[in-house]
Parts: C-alpha cells; sequence; structure tokens
C-alpha cells in the first residue's frame, strides 16, 4: 500500500491551508462541493483520517470511523435533497481507476439524470 502524502490537496483542505465550499463536516468526515463538478450536484465525502484509498482505509480505520463515515454519506446525500430523486457514489482506488487525489474520498454525484454508469475504456 502506497504511504499517505500529506500534501496532497485533501490534506491540505482538512489542516485549512486550502479553502473549500464545506457542505458537512462531523468529528470524523468533511463534505465539500467538487471544484470541476460532473453533475449538477457532485460532493466529496472524505475522513479527516490520513488514509491514501479505500484500501487502505477499509483495513486500517477504526470502528467508529467507518460507521461514522457511512452514515454521512447517507446524510449528505439526504441533506442535498437526492435521496428521493436518486444519486451515484462512486470511489476511484488506485491506477487502474485514475484516483487524482491520494486521500481517500467518495463521490455523490446527482441532481439530475446521470446516464450509462460507465463509459467503455479507450486502452
Ligand atoms: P478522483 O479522480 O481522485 O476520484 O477525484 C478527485 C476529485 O477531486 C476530482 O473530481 C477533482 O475535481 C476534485 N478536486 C481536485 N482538487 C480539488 C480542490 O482543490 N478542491 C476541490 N473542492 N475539489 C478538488
Amino acid at each position: 500500500m502506497a504511504d499517505y502524502d500529506d500534501q496532497n490537496i485533501f490534506a491540505k483542505i482538512l489542516r485549512g491551508e486550502i479553502p473549500n465550499d464545506t457542505v458537512y463536516e462531523d468529528e470524523h468526515v468533511l463534505a465539500f462541493n467538487d471544484i470541476n463538478p460532473q453533475a449538477p450536484r457532485h460532493v466529496l465525502v472524505i475522513p479527516k483520517g490520513a488514509y491514501v484509498s479505500l484500501d487502505d482505509f477499509s483495513q486500517s480505520a477504526s470502528d467508529a470511523e467507518l460507521a461514522g463515515f457511512m452514515r454521512a454519506l447517507g446524510h449528505v446525500a439526504r441533506a442535498l435533497g437526492l435521496a428521493g430523486s436518486g444519486y451515484r457514489i462512486l470511489a476511484n482506488h488506485g491506477r487502474d481507476a485514475n484516483q487524482e487525489v491520494p486521500h481517500f474520498h467518495v463521490h455523490i454525484a446527482g441532481g439530475g439524470q446521470l446516464g450509462p454508469m460507465f463509459s467503455r475504456p479507450r486502452g
């Protein structure tokens, strides 16, 4: 598993070194609007702990962090008003998924018809 890079952009957001548009925060979790939204609503939910990806988080996070994260995902989606019409959650881990930021995060996308789940890879 890759070592955690504390200079990644979400680590800087958590330390308050870079601004963010927060939609929810609690003891374990921060949720904020994606800077480059791919849907009418596109929010990123991240743990406050230093985890590289789901692979890391699912092995190393405490039960309280795991439960708190899952609860927060549902809470944020409801708070955004997406629970009725629907939404998609997605997490990229590693190279094949083109994970861009090496701090575990889950995308919540919704607010309109999202289309098919995947497009065919080119390569
Ligand atoms: P990934 O490909 O790692 O799953 O997604 C990273 C996401 O982080 C992308 O959707 C990208 O737009 C978003 N992102 C990258 N830098 C920033 C930033 O500085 N602020 C915010 N709010 N989102 C960012």
